[in-house]
């Protein structure tokens, strides 16, 4: 059945903005879908783009930011009446992604928090975040199945934390393998993106060839090794001069350096991986009226010997296939 990318949507910041979906993609492999962060709209999106409830398989999380996660919870609930086979509920969507951090990230004297939200548990990783959310949704879990057939809610959704990868002894990450079967290998970097720690990119293998998504991260050694003769790098990207130029301030721009990946150095990843495509998604700013698509892929692909492409909502690229590697 091949390998299919879908993007599903390509803003970046949680802003909502009209024209762009907030980030989210899905790879469906021999017919079952894998998403990789689940913004705003992302079960729209996925309805849009005629995919199968009945299929989605798993959903990895970048990091944990809204913008990542947003939509986590109507992903979950709104196809579950849908998710039931001949012999009964299918097997749970899987979700994986970032642990609880090792510490609650400071402050400092340009940037701080005020209110410690939930000083329990005031950073939770991703089986947390799922934890909390069965729970908030309990009431429609509990109360629907006594209206509607509904399956077995204790089928519906198993998390993992992602254990953060270890430096082998030379320095680099050795990527760890977060899920693998006869059809599909995902291994997973961390990479860095500010304070959002731990933060992580995503390559998928198949026998029709490699996707992987950056997720947010400023230029980094171990994503561009992790990406390595991938066919296709699904990469952000920020024009921080734009932002410059229309009011972000000094101090802002400066840590944004430390959270993005900047339009004029994205073509430098992808030629150093090695990539057959660079593709543009997750675009500050969001707005597509801000810069068009053929600015954005003609800038962060200026130096890039492979194809660049700007992603838009809905875009499509079908792997090469076994013939094309053999
Ligand atoms: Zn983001």
């Amino acid at each position: 059945m091949g390998t299919e990318l879908v993007l599903l949507g390509t803003a970046g910041a949680p802003m909502p903005v009209a024209g762009r979906g907030g980030i989210s993609s899905a790879l469906v492999v021999g017919g079952r879908v894998f998403v990789v962060d689940c913004g705003r709209g992302c079960p729209s999106a996925f309805a849009a783009a005629g995919l199968d409830f009945t299929r989605l398989d798993a959903v990895f999380l970048t990091h944990l930011h809204a913008d990542h996660v947003g939509d986590l919870p109507g992903l979950l609930l709104y196809p579950w009446g849908a998710r039931v086979g001949g012999e009964g509920p299918l097997p749970p969507i899987r979700v994986y992604g970032p642990s609880r951090p090792v510490a609650l990230p400071a402050g400092d004297a340009v940037f701080s928090r005020q209110t410690t939200i939930c000083p329990d548990l005031p950073a939770p990783g991703t089986a947390d975040l799922v934890g909390h959310i069965l729970a908030g949704y309990a009431y429609h879990l509990n109360v629907m199945p006594v209206d509607c057939y509904m399956p077995d809610a204790g089928a519906l959704v198993r998390a993992a934390d992602i254990a953060v990868p270890a430096r082998a002894e030379g320095g680099g990450q050795v990527p760890v393998v977060v899920a693998e079967d006869s059809e599909v290998r995902v291994s997973a970097v961390a990479v860095t993106h500010g304070r959002a720690v731990p933060a992580l990119a995503y390559r998928f293998d198949t026998a029709d060839g490699s996707v992987v998504f950056s997720g947010d991260t400023s230029v980094n050694e171990d994503l561009i090794a992790l990406a390595r003769g991938a066919d296709i790098l699904v990469h952000q990207v920020a024009d921080l001069g734009y932002l410059g130029r229309h009011g972000t301030d000094e101090a802002e721009l400066a840590r944004m350096a430390a959270l993005h990946t900047d339009v004029t150095e994205v073509w430098g990843v992808a030629e150093r991986a090695g990539v057959g495509e660079l593709i543009l998604s997750h675009y500050l700013p969001a707005d597509p009226d801000a810069v068009t698509e053929a600015e954005w892929a003609g800038r962060a692909g200026h130096g890039f010997s492979g194809r660049t492409t700007a992603g838009h909502d809905g875009l499509r690229r079908t792997l090469p296939g076994r013939n094309a590697h053999a």
